[in-house]
Protein backbone atom coordinates (compact mmCIF):
# COMPACT_ATOMS: atom_id res chain seq x y z
CA UNK A 1 0.00 0.00 0.00
CA UNK A 2 0.78 3.77 -0.06
CA UNK A 3 1.50 4.21 3.77
CA UNK A 4 3.94 1.09 3.95
CA UNK A 5 6.52 3.57 1.79
CA UNK A 6 7.38 4.81 5.20
CA UNK A 7 7.95 1.53 6.46
CA UNK A 8 11.16 1.82 9.31
CA UNK A 9 13.56 -0.63 7.35
CA UNK A 10 14.46 1.15 3.88
CA UNK A 11 14.56 -1.52 1.34
CA UNK A 12 15.41 0.32 -1.61
CA UNK A 13 18.63 1.43 0.01
CA UNK A 14 19.23 -2.12 1.36
CA UNK A 15 19.24 -3.20 -2.23
CA UNK A 16 20.97 -0.29 -3.23
CA UNK A 17 23.64 -1.27 -0.61
CA UNK A 18 24.44 -4.44 -1.94
CA UNK A 19 24.02 -3.90 -5.22
CA UNK A 20 27.18 -1.07 -5.08
CA UNK A 21 29.24 -4.26 -4.10
CA UNK A 22 28.55 -6.82 -6.83
CA UNK A 23 27.49 -4.08 -9.97
CA UNK A 24 29.58 -0.79 -10.45
CA UNK A 25 27.47 1.81 -9.03
CA UNK A 26 24.63 -0.59 -8.09
CA UNK A 27 23.14 0.21 -11.37
CA UNK A 28 23.15 -1.36 -15.11
CA UNK A 29 23.04 1.98 -17.16
CA UNK A 30 24.23 5.36 -15.16
CA UNK A 31 21.39 7.43 -14.75
CA UNK A 32 19.76 5.32 -12.20
CA UNK A 33 21.68 5.56 -9.92
CA UNK A 34 20.32 9.08 -8.83
CA UNK A 35 23.58 10.68 -9.10
CA UNK A 36 22.52 14.40 -9.90
CA UNK A 37 19.68 14.37 -8.25
CA UNK A 38 20.84 12.37 -4.63
CA UNK A 39 19.13 9.85 -2.87
CA UNK A 40 18.39 6.57 -3.21
CA UNK A 41 17.27 4.79 -6.52
CA UNK A 42 13.84 2.53 -6.21
CA UNK A 43 14.49 -0.51 -6.97
CA UNK A 44 10.79 -2.00 -8.86
CA UNK A 45 9.30 -5.20 -7.77
CA UNK A 46 6.89 -4.75 -9.73
CA UNK A 47 4.57 -2.48 -12.76
CA UNK A 48 1.39 -2.45 -14.05
CA UNK A 49 -0.50 -0.14 -16.10
CA UNK A 50 1.10 3.29 -15.52
CA UNK A 51 2.80 2.48 -12.19
CA UNK A 52 5.02 0.71 -10.54
CA UNK A 53 5.73 -0.35 -6.96
CA UNK A 54 9.19 -0.15 -5.54
CA UNK A 55 11.01 -2.49 -2.98
CA UNK A 56 8.92 -0.62 -0.07
CA UNK A 57 5.82 -1.85 -1.57
CA UNK A 58 5.19 2.17 -2.57
CA UNK A 59 3.30 2.74 -5.10
CA UNK A 60 4.48 5.27 -8.15
CA UNK A 61 3.41 6.76 -11.02
CA UNK A 62 5.29 6.44 -13.59
CA UNK A 63 6.63 8.99 -16.43
CA UNK A 64 9.62 7.24 -17.35
CA UNK A 65 8.63 3.61 -19.00
CA UNK A 66 11.37 2.20 -18.81
CA UNK A 67 12.95 5.19 -20.96
CA UNK A 68 10.32 5.22 -23.84
CA UNK A 69 9.03 1.71 -24.46
CA UNK A 70 6.08 1.15 -22.58
CA UNK A 71 3.86 3.69 -24.47
CA UNK A 72 0.92 0.90 -23.44
CA UNK A 73 1.93 1.19 -19.93
CA UNK A 74 3.00 -2.05 -17.92
CA UNK A 75 1.90 -5.78 -18.91
CA UNK A 76 -0.41 -4.70 -21.36
CA UNK A 77 -2.81 -8.05 -21.66
CA UNK A 78 -2.41 -8.53 -25.38
CA UNK A 79 1.29 -7.99 -25.54
CA UNK A 80 1.67 -10.25 -22.22
CA UNK A 81 -0.42 -12.60 -24.03
CA UNK A 82 1.88 -12.38 -27.67
CA UNK A 83 5.16 -13.02 -25.38
CA UNK A 84 3.56 -15.88 -23.37
CA UNK A 85 2.64 -17.48 -26.30
CA UNK A 86 6.40 -16.68 -28.01
CA UNK A 87 8.46 -17.99 -24.69
CA UNK A 88 6.73 -21.55 -25.26
CA UNK A 89 7.68 -22.05 -28.90
CA UNK A 90 11.18 -21.30 -28.34
CA UNK A 91 13.15 -18.34 -26.73
CA UNK A 92 15.84 -18.18 -29.37
CA UNK A 93 17.19 -20.32 -32.93
CA UNK A 94 20.03 -18.00 -34.67
CA UNK A 95 17.57 -18.92 -37.79
CA UNK A 96 15.18 -16.63 -39.70
CA UNK A 97 11.69 -16.65 -38.50
CA UNK A 98 7.87 -15.83 -39.79
CA UNK A 99 7.70 -13.25 -36.74
CA UNK A 100 10.83 -11.07 -38.27
CA UNK A 101 9.22 -10.37 -41.65
CA UNK A 102 6.05 -9.60 -40.15
CA UNK A 103 7.34 -7.27 -38.23
CA UNK A 104 9.30 -5.93 -40.73
CA UNK A 105 6.06 -5.62 -42.67
CA UNK A 106 4.39 -3.75 -40.09
CA UNK A 107 7.81 -1.34 -39.74
CA UNK A 108 8.26 -0.40 -43.40
CA UNK A 109 4.10 -0.07 -43.46
CA UNK A 110 4.68 2.48 -40.90
CA UNK A 111 7.53 4.60 -41.73
CA UNK A 112 7.41 4.86 -45.61
CA UNK A 113 10.77 6.66 -46.10
CA UNK A 114 12.22 2.63 -45.26
CA UNK A 115 12.32 0.13 -48.30
CA UNK A 116 14.16 -2.49 -46.15
CA UNK A 117 15.02 -2.97 -42.10
CA UNK A 118 17.17 -4.79 -40.33
CA UNK A 119 16.52 -5.75 -36.45
CA UNK A 120 19.12 -5.13 -33.94
CA UNK A 121 18.92 -5.66 -29.95
CA UNK A 122 19.44 -2.26 -28.76
CA UNK A 123 19.47 1.65 -29.81
CA UNK A 124 23.47 1.45 -29.29
CA UNK A 125 23.69 -0.87 -32.12
CA UNK A 126 21.46 0.10 -34.35
CA UNK A 127 22.81 3.53 -34.52
CA UNK A 128 26.58 2.10 -34.23
CA UNK A 129 25.24 -0.02 -37.66
CA UNK A 130 23.52 2.87 -39.15
CA UNK A 131 27.03 5.16 -39.43
CA UNK A 132 28.83 2.10 -40.74
CA UNK A 133 26.41 1.47 -43.62
CA UNK A 134 26.33 5.60 -44.07
CA UNK A 135 30.21 5.19 -44.42
CA UNK A 136 30.14 1.91 -46.38
CA UNK A 137 27.47 3.48 -48.62
CA UNK A 138 28.52 6.85 -49.48
CA UNK A 139 32.79 5.50 -48.91
CA UNK A 140 33.57 8.54 -46.51
CA UNK A 141 34.73 8.82 -43.14
CA UNK A 142 33.42 12.53 -41.25
CA UNK A 143 30.05 12.36 -40.05
CA UNK A 144 27.96 15.44 -37.93
CA UNK A 145 26.11 14.99 -35.11
CA UNK A 146 24.77 17.93 -32.61
CA UNK A 147 25.70 18.69 -29.26
CA UNK A 148 22.99 17.58 -26.77
CA UNK A 149 21.70 14.46 -28.75
CA UNK A 150 22.52 11.09 -27.73
CA UNK A 151 22.97 8.00 -29.91
CA UNK A 152 23.86 4.91 -27.17
CA UNK A 153 27.69 4.37 -26.92
CA UNK A 154 29.09 3.73 -29.99
CA UNK A 155 32.92 4.93 -29.97
CA UNK A 156 32.33 7.10 -32.83
CA UNK A 157 29.32 9.05 -30.95
CA UNK A 158 30.44 9.87 -27.49
CA UNK A 159 31.97 13.42 -28.68
CA UNK A 160 31.92 16.54 -27.43
CA UNK A 161 31.99 20.02 -29.56
CA UNK A 162 36.03 20.99 -30.48
CA UNK A 163 36.88 24.43 -30.44
CA UNK A 164 35.70 25.82 -33.41
CA UNK A 165 34.16 24.18 -36.61
CA UNK A 166 37.75 23.30 -38.29
CA UNK A 167 38.38 21.14 -35.53
CA UNK A 168 36.66 17.65 -35.29
CA UNK A 169 35.22 16.32 -31.43
CA UNK A 170 36.95 15.60 -28.15
CA UNK A 171 35.80 11.88 -26.79
CA UNK A 172 33.26 12.41 -23.70
CA UNK A 173 34.58 9.20 -22.58
CA UNK A 174 37.72 7.86 -21.40
CA UNK A 175 38.58 4.37 -23.23
CA UNK A 176 37.59 6.62 -26.44
CA UNK A 177 40.73 6.82 -28.40
CA UNK A 178 41.17 10.31 -30.08
CA UNK A 179 41.70 9.46 -33.30
CA UNK A 180 38.04 7.87 -33.55
CA UNK A 181 36.22 10.37 -32.92
CA UNK A 182 38.21 12.39 -35.40
CA UNK A 183 35.62 12.00 -38.15
CA UNK A 184 32.80 13.27 -35.50
CA UNK A 185 31.82 17.11 -36.22
CA UNK A 186 29.90 18.44 -33.56
CA UNK A 187 27.22 21.24 -33.80
CA UNK A 188 24.96 23.09 -32.17
CA UNK A 189 21.38 22.29 -32.30
CA UNK A 190 18.94 24.46 -34.63
CA UNK A 191 22.10 26.64 -35.79
CA UNK A 192 21.62 27.18 -39.55
CA UNK A 193 25.00 29.46 -40.02
CA UNK A 194 26.77 26.82 -38.18
CA UNK A 195 25.32 24.23 -40.47
CA UNK A 196 25.83 26.02 -43.30
CA UNK A 197 29.44 26.68 -42.37
CA UNK A 198 30.36 23.20 -41.44
CA UNK A 199 29.03 21.84 -45.23
CA UNK A 200 31.23 24.35 -46.62
CA UNK A 201 34.51 23.26 -45.11
CA UNK A 202 33.57 19.52 -44.72
CA UNK A 203 30.65 18.96 -47.56
CA UNK A 204 31.82 16.53 -49.64
CA UNK A 205 33.69 14.39 -46.97
CA UNK A 206 30.47 13.51 -45.13
CA UNK A 207 28.99 10.07 -45.13
CA UNK A 208 25.90 11.35 -43.04
CA UNK A 209 24.29 13.66 -40.90
CA UNK A 210 22.91 12.21 -37.90
CA UNK A 211 19.75 13.99 -35.71
CA UNK A 212 17.38 13.27 -32.95
CA UNK A 213 14.69 15.12 -35.05
CA UNK A 214 13.03 16.03 -31.64
CA UNK A 215 15.78 15.25 -29.33
CA UNK A 216 14.99 13.74 -26.13
CA UNK A 217 18.22 13.45 -24.17
CA UNK A 218 18.81 17.09 -23.65
CA UNK A 219 15.37 17.06 -21.91
CA UNK A 220 12.56 17.85 -24.91
CA UNK A 221 13.90 20.18 -27.91
CA UNK A 222 12.66 20.19 -31.43
CA UNK A 223 14.32 20.90 -34.46
CA UNK A 224 12.71 24.00 -36.17
CA UNK A 225 11.31 23.11 -39.65
CA UNK A 226 13.49 25.48 -41.25
CA UNK A 227 16.81 23.95 -39.61
CA UNK A 228 15.42 20.36 -40.66
CA UNK A 229 14.65 21.68 -44.19
CA UNK A 230 18.45 23.27 -44.19
CA UNK A 231 19.41 19.83 -43.01
CA UNK A 232 18.00 17.59 -46.24
CA UNK A 233 18.90 20.48 -48.77
CA UNK A 234 22.47 20.10 -47.60
CA UNK A 235 23.04 16.49 -47.25
CA UNK A 236 21.25 16.09 -50.76
CA UNK A 237 23.65 18.60 -52.32
CA UNK A 238 26.75 17.21 -50.72
CA UNK A 239 25.75 13.85 -51.10
CA UNK A 240 25.51 12.83 -47.23
CA UNK A 241 22.95 10.95 -46.07
CA UNK A 242 20.61 11.96 -43.32
CA UNK A 243 19.70 10.42 -40.87
CA UNK A 244 17.07 10.26 -38.36
CA UNK A 245 17.84 8.61 -35.00
CA UNK A 246 14.09 7.77 -33.74
CA UNK A 247 15.13 5.44 -31.16
CA UNK A 248 12.84 7.76 -28.67
CA UNK A 249 10.39 9.52 -31.11
CA UNK A 250 9.73 6.65 -33.23
CA UNK A 251 6.30 5.09 -32.86
CA UNK A 252 6.34 7.76 -29.51
CA UNK A 253 5.51 10.93 -31.16
CA UNK A 254 3.63 10.01 -33.77
CA UNK A 255 2.25 6.41 -35.62
CA UNK A 256 4.90 7.63 -38.05
CA UNK A 257 7.63 9.13 -35.92
CA UNK A 258 9.07 12.96 -36.12
CA UNK A 259 9.70 12.17 -39.96
CA UNK A 260 5.61 12.11 -40.25
CA UNK A 261 5.78 15.31 -38.70
CA UNK A 262 8.50 17.25 -40.52
CA UNK A 263 7.23 15.37 -43.91
CA UNK A 264 3.83 17.33 -43.17
CA UNK A 265 5.29 20.94 -43.16
CA UNK A 266 8.30 19.85 -45.64
CA UNK A 267 6.85 18.42 -48.81
CA UNK A 268 8.47 15.56 -49.68
CA UNK A 269 10.81 15.48 -46.65
CA UNK A 270 12.32 12.04 -45.96
CA UNK A 271 15.45 10.91 -44.15
CA UNK A 272 17.80 8.59 -46.08
CA UNK A 273 17.98 6.11 -43.00
CA UNK A 274 16.08 5.62 -40.27
CA UNK A 275 17.39 4.42 -36.35
CA UNK A 276 14.66 2.45 -34.09
CA UNK A 277 14.54 1.13 -30.97
CA UNK A 278 12.29 1.36 -27.40
CA UNK A 279 8.82 1.30 -28.49
CA UNK A 280 9.43 -1.16 -31.36
CA UNK A 281 10.25 -3.75 -29.20
CA UNK A 282 7.61 -2.84 -26.30
CA UNK A 283 10.34 -3.14 -23.51
CA UNK A 284 12.13 -6.09 -25.11
CA UNK A 285 15.57 -5.39 -26.39
CA UNK A 286 14.69 -4.76 -29.98
CA UNK A 287 15.76 -2.20 -32.07
CA UNK A 288 16.14 -1.34 -36.19
CA UNK A 289 17.63 1.02 -38.83
CA UNK A 290 16.50 0.74 -42.17
CA UNK A 291 16.32 2.89 -45.49
CA UNK A 292 15.94 2.84 -49.03
CA UNK A 293 16.49 -0.64 -50.85
CA UNK A 294 19.83 0.95 -52.29
CA UNK A 295 21.23 1.89 -49.25
CA UNK A 296 20.29 -1.49 -47.42
CA UNK A 297 21.36 -3.97 -50.28
CA UNK A 298 24.89 -2.58 -49.03
CA UNK A 299 24.68 -5.01 -45.76
CA UNK A 300 26.42 -8.17 -45.73
CA UNK A 301 25.22 -10.97 -46.90
CA UNK A 302 24.34 -8.89 -50.18
CA UNK A 303 26.80 -6.25 -50.27
CA UNK A 304 30.44 -4.96 -48.45
CA UNK A 305 29.03 -3.61 -45.13
CA UNK A 306 29.46 -5.78 -41.88
CA UNK A 307 26.80 -6.37 -39.50
CA UNK A 308 25.13 -9.19 -37.08
CA UNK A 309 24.07 -10.37 -34.16
CA UNK A 310 23.15 -13.76 -32.29
CA UNK A 311 20.00 -12.45 -30.93
CA UNK A 312 19.04 -10.15 -33.45
CA UNK A 313 15.28 -10.59 -34.51
CA UNK A 314 14.81 -12.64 -31.23
CA UNK A 315 11.04 -14.01 -31.52
CA UNK A 316 10.22 -13.36 -27.78
CA UNK A 317 11.27 -9.70 -28.57
CA UNK A 318 9.96 -9.57 -32.12
CA UNK A 319 6.55 -10.79 -30.81
CA UNK A 320 6.52 -8.00 -28.05
CA UNK A 321 6.98 -5.81 -30.57
CA UNK A 322 4.46 -6.93 -32.96
CA UNK A 323 1.76 -6.88 -30.36
CA UNK A 324 2.91 -3.07 -29.35
CA UNK A 325 2.59 -2.34 -32.67
CA UNK A 326 -0.40 -3.57 -33.52
CA UNK A 327 -1.79 -1.85 -30.37
CA UNK A 328 -0.67 1.74 -31.28
CA UNK A 329 -1.76 1.62 -34.71
CA UNK A 330 -5.59 1.29 -33.84
CA UNK A 331 -7.50 4.30 -34.68
CA UNK A 332 -7.59 6.63 -32.16
CA UNK A 333 -4.41 5.74 -30.41
CA UNK A 334 -2.10 8.29 -30.86
CA UNK A 335 -5.15 11.37 -30.92
CA UNK A 336 -6.10 9.76 -27.04
CA UNK A 337 -2.29 9.56 -26.12
CA UNK A 338 -1.17 13.14 -27.38
CA UNK A 339 -4.72 14.66 -25.52
CA UNK A 340 -3.61 12.83 -21.99
CA UNK A 341 0.06 14.17 -22.55
CA UNK A 342 -0.79 17.79 -23.44
CA UNK A 343 -3.25 17.79 -20.38
CA UNK A 344 -0.55 17.16 -18.34
CA UNK A 345 1.94 19.45 -19.47
CA UNK A 346 -0.92 22.02 -19.49
CA UNK A 347 -1.79 21.10 -15.94
CA UNK A 348 2.16 21.43 -14.21
CA UNK A 349 2.22 25.06 -16.21
CA UNK A 350 -0.55 26.14 -14.94
CA UNK A 351 0.01 24.48 -11.19
CA UNK A 352 3.68 26.86 -11.84
CA UNK A 353 1.83 29.53 -13.11
CA UNK A 354 -0.19 29.82 -9.74
CA UNK A 355 3.05 29.50 -7.61
CA UNK A 356 5.29 31.97 -9.61
CA UNK A 357 7.44 29.35 -10.54
CA UNK A 358 9.62 29.85 -13.97
CA UNK A 359 8.28 27.04 -16.25
CA UNK A 360 8.12 26.29 -19.84
CA UNK A 361 6.78 22.75 -21.15
CA UNK A 362 6.14 20.96 -24.45
CA UNK A 363 5.10 17.77 -25.96
CA UNK A 364 4.10 15.52 -28.83
CA UNK A 365 2.45 12.79 -28.59
CA UNK A 366 3.21 10.21 -26.03
CA UNK A 367 6.43 12.21 -25.17
CA UNK A 368 6.64 15.40 -23.04
CA UNK A 369 9.35 18.15 -21.79
CA UNK A 370 9.24 20.78 -19.34
CA UNK A 371 12.07 23.36 -17.93
CA UNK A 372 12.36 25.92 -14.81
CA UNK A 373 12.84 28.40 -17.81
CA UNK A 374 10.48 31.08 -18.83
CA UNK A 375 10.77 30.01 -22.62
CA UNK A 376 11.46 26.70 -24.34
CA UNK A 377 15.42 26.61 -25.19
CA UNK A 378 16.61 25.80 -28.71
CA UNK A 379 19.71 23.74 -27.49
CA UNK A 380 21.42 21.77 -25.39
CA UNK A 381 23.38 25.50 -23.87
CA UNK A 382 20.11 26.68 -23.26
CA UNK A 383 18.74 23.64 -21.21
CA UNK A 384 21.83 23.60 -18.94
CA UNK A 385 21.31 26.84 -17.96
CA UNK A 386 18.24 25.23 -16.03
CA UNK A 387 18.60 25.75 -12.18
CA UNK A 388 19.96 22.36 -11.44
CA UNK A 389 19.05 22.41 -7.22
CA UNK A 390 15.64 23.70 -7.69
CA UNK A 391 15.05 20.98 -10.63
CA UNK A 392 16.25 18.39 -7.85
CA UNK A 393 14.22 19.65 -4.88
CA UNK A 394 11.15 19.20 -7.76
CA UNK A 395 12.17 15.45 -8.51
CA UNK A 396 12.25 14.77 -5.03
CA UNK A 397 9.29 16.46 -4.22
CA UNK A 398 7.51 14.50 -6.69
CA UNK A 399 9.07 11.27 -5.56
CA UNK A 400 7.91 11.69 -2.13
CA UNK A 401 4.56 11.90 -3.52
CA UNK A 402 4.59 9.06 -5.15
CA UNK A 403 5.21 10.96 -9.17
CA UNK A 404 8.21 9.11 -10.53
CA UNK A 405 9.76 11.51 -13.52
CA UNK A 406 13.27 11.22 -14.89
CA UNK A 407 15.83 11.79 -12.19
CA UNK A 408 17.21 14.50 -14.64
CA UNK A 409 17.20 17.59 -15.69
CA UNK A 410 18.25 16.71 -19.05
CA UNK A 411 15.68 13.76 -20.04
CA UNK A 412 12.07 13.63 -21.34
CA UNK A 413 9.01 12.29 -19.89
CA UNK A 414 6.28 9.43 -21.37
CA UNK A 415 2.92 9.05 -20.93
CA UNK A 416 1.54 5.82 -22.07
CA UNK A 417 -1.91 4.75 -22.51
CA UNK A 418 -2.42 3.28 -19.26
CA UNK A 419 -2.27 6.83 -17.93
CA UNK A 420 -5.56 7.92 -16.22
CA UNK A 421 -7.20 11.50 -16.52
CA UNK A 422 -7.23 10.39 -12.45
CA UNK A 423 -3.42 10.27 -12.73
CA UNK A 424 -2.57 13.50 -14.24
CA UNK A 425 -5.05 15.05 -11.90
CA UNK A 426 -3.23 13.34 -8.89
CA UNK A 427 0.27 14.53 -10.88
CA UNK A 428 -0.67 18.08 -11.05
CA UNK A 429 -2.04 18.37 -7.37
CA UNK A 430 1.36 16.95 -6.44
CA UNK A 431 3.64 18.87 -8.53
CA UNK A 432 1.19 21.96 -7.27
CA UNK A 433 2.03 21.55 -4.01
CA UNK A 434 5.99 21.43 -4.84
CA UNK A 435 6.00 24.66 -6.32
CA UNK A 436 4.46 26.30 -3.68
CA UNK A 437 6.48 24.82 -0.77
CA UNK A 438 9.12 27.07 -2.91
N1 LIG B 1 19.34 6.94 -29.68
C1 LIG B 1 18.50 7.64 -28.90
C2 LIG B 1 17.81 8.86 -29.46
C3 LIG B 1 18.26 7.25 -27.58
O1 LIG B 1 17.43 7.95 -26.82
C4 LIG B 1 18.94 6.10 -27.09
C5 LIG B 1 18.74 5.66 -25.69
O2 LIG B 1 18.20 6.33 -24.85
C6 LIG B 1 19.80 5.41 -27.93
C7 LIG B 1 19.97 5.86 -29.22
C8 LIG B 1 20.51 4.19 -27.47
O3 LIG B 1 19.60 3.15 -27.31
P1 LIG B 1 19.92 1.93 -26.32
O4 LIG B 1 19.91 2.49 -24.93
O5 LIG B 1 18.82 0.94 -26.58
O6 LIG B 1 21.26 1.39 -26.69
Amino acid sequence: TEKSGAAAVDRNQQLFDRARQVIPGGVNSPVRAFRAVGGTPRFVQRAQGAYFWDANGKRHIDYIGSWGPMILGHGHPAVVEAVQKAVLEGFSFGAPTEREIELAEEILRLVPSMQMVRLVSSGTEAAMSAIRLARGATGRSKLIKFEGCYHGHADALLVKAGSGLATFGNPTSAGVPPEVVQHTLVLEYNNIQQLEEAFALHGDELACLMIEPIAGNMNFVRASVPFMQRCRELCTRHGALLVFDEVMSGFRVALGGAQSIYARAIPGFAPDISVLGKVIGGGMPLAAFGGPRSIMEQLAPLGPVYQAGTLSGNPVATACGLATLREIGKPGFFDALAARTRSLVDGLAGAAREAGVAFSADSEGGMFGFFLLDALPQNYGQVMKTDGPRFNKLFHGLLDRGVYIAPALYEAGFVSSAHSAQDIADTVAAASEVFRAG
